[in-house]
């Protein structure tokens, strides 16, 4: 939870939910999943939007084991010829590998 004092620091920075510029007009039982696709960070966004765009970006790992094993994957699939590897993808396959591998 945050405090009162941090919840006006955000509103300050961010728009309300009812003010922002990407989620205003989506209708209430599509935003969680349509700020999914949010690729972009306009003036004007929303807490919730803004959170929801920083963990498109951000890969959690369960430990560093599989930390260890997405870093290395990451400049493997570089040199498959993938230009931009994808966190969440290459993290998605090393499980479904793991998952098959007994
Ligand atoms: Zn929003």
């Amino acid at each position: 939870m945050i405090t009162r004092a941090e919840r006006l620091e955000l509103f300050k920075r961010f728009a309300r939910e009812r003010d922002c510029v990407v989620c205003k007009d989506w209708p209430r039982r599509e935003k969680v999943w349509r700020r999914l696709e949010i690729d972009d960070l306009p003036k004007g966004i929303c807490v919730r939007c803004n959170r929801a765009f920083w963990q498109g970006f951000i890969v959690w790992t369960k430990d560093e084991v599989e930390m260890d094993e997405l870093t290395e994957a990451i400049p493997e699939d570089r040199r498959r010829g993938n230009p931009r590897p994808n966190g969440h993808e290459l993290l998605k396959e090393l499980r479904e590998r793991k998952a098959t591998r007994h």
